[in-house]
């Protein structure tokens, strides 16, 4: 077989993936380990709304909702908090996995599904996507000699092919990662908010500056295995460059705030005003949900190699930045 560029690779072996597998056997994510995540998020969608204008209908999107834990917990907020924004909004799932959407409509009846982000209808928007782009295949640049070659995966090796990309001045065994899909999707998502209006919240692990290094991992069954093991048996996934996510929507004419620190953007959104209130009405789970605060949070933990951006089609800072 002739070895296969690697940002083809890792597509068809997460599309085998999520279609198959139950991911969060895999991974946990920051929804799944604090109610305060979703509820926060839904909290940043409800004053967006309002610099916007309010629009009555207004889109509600998520992309990649998992489970469907993050939207659950913003719901169940929002109907408390600001009715009129529940009332108004329409909610739209950007899904590939039949499973998850399986799991997804059970807990958020009444969403419509699409595939692409493309699909969804116009109108104003608030679009949420947490550990979404990670997802998303990458191709690998390796400089050796003095020059790149490309990673390309044959059987169950990576081959380095000649390319043409400029050596540049780095050393050896540098890699140079670019997330073509992720910056393309970031494009299509600001290009959409300038014509319509609306803002998009992006969170995922990833770097603010290009690192040179192989970011590329896999998980399965909770633990670190090979990328190159049989395709569709572990989510692959590699950093997010915040910067290049940024370049992109900033070419669309859309603001760009950020990235921050989730800890630091989870704080301003009042994270720790509501651990303290939800500890008051719960005290049997006040340990668990300083626990989960902290993991999001703490810099040794998820509070800053997960990083916040966001797109807006306005010019005023939204929460949190
Ligand atoms: N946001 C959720 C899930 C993250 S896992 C959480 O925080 O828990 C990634 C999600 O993106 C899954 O729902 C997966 O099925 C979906 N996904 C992955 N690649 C996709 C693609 N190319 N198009 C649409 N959805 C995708």
């Amino acid at each position: 077989m002739d070895p296969e560029r690697l940002d083809h690779f890792m597509a068809r072996a997460n599309a085998a993936y999520y279609a198959a597998r139950d991911p969060f056997a895999d991974f946990t994510t920051a929804p799944e380990i604090s109610q305060i995540f979703g509820e926060l998020l839904g909290a940043w969608a409800a004053v967006v709304w309002a610099q916007i204008g309010r629009p009555d209908p207004v889109l509600l999107i998520e992309a990649g909702p998992g489970r469907g834990t993050l939207m659950a917990d913003a719901l169940r907020t929002l109907a408390r908090v600001a009715p009129d924004f529940a009332s108004a909004l329409r909610l739209h799932l950007i899904e590939t996995s039949p499973r998850l959407r399986a799991e997804q409509a059970r807990r958020l009846p009444g969403a419509a599904w699409h595939a692409r982000l493309e699909d969804v209808p116009p109108g104003p928007a608030i679009l949420l996507a947490n550990e979404f782009l990670d997802a998303l295949p990458i191709r690998q640049f390796v400089h050796a000699a003095g020059a790149w070659r490309e990673r390309h995966v044959a059987g169950h090796s990576f081959v380095a092919l000649p390319s043409p990309l400029e050596a540049g001045n780095l050393h050896e065994g540098a890699v140079y990662e670019i997330g073509e899909a992720a910056r393309d999707w970031t494009a299509a998502l600001a290009a959409r908010l300038i014509r319509q209006g609306g803002a998009a919240l992006i969170l995922d692990y990833g770097y603010a500056q290009p690192q040179f290094q192989d970011t590329l991992q896999a998980l399965r069954g909770g633990r670190p295995v090979s990328p190159l093991v049989e395709p569709g048996t572990a989510d692959l996934t590699a950093h997010v460059d915040f910067a290049a996510l940024a370049q992109a929507a900033r070419t669309e004419g859309a603001h760009v705030w950020g990235p921050a620190g989730q800890g630091d953007f989870l704080r301003a959104l009042g994270l720790r005003t509501r651990v303290e209130a939800l500890a008051r009405q719960h005290p049997a789970r006040a340990a668990d949900l300083a626990a989960g605060a902290e993991r999001l949070a703490s810099p040794a933990q998820m509070g800053t190699l997960f990083k916040a951006l966001a797109v807006t089609s306005f010019p005023d800072a939204p929460a949190g930045f």
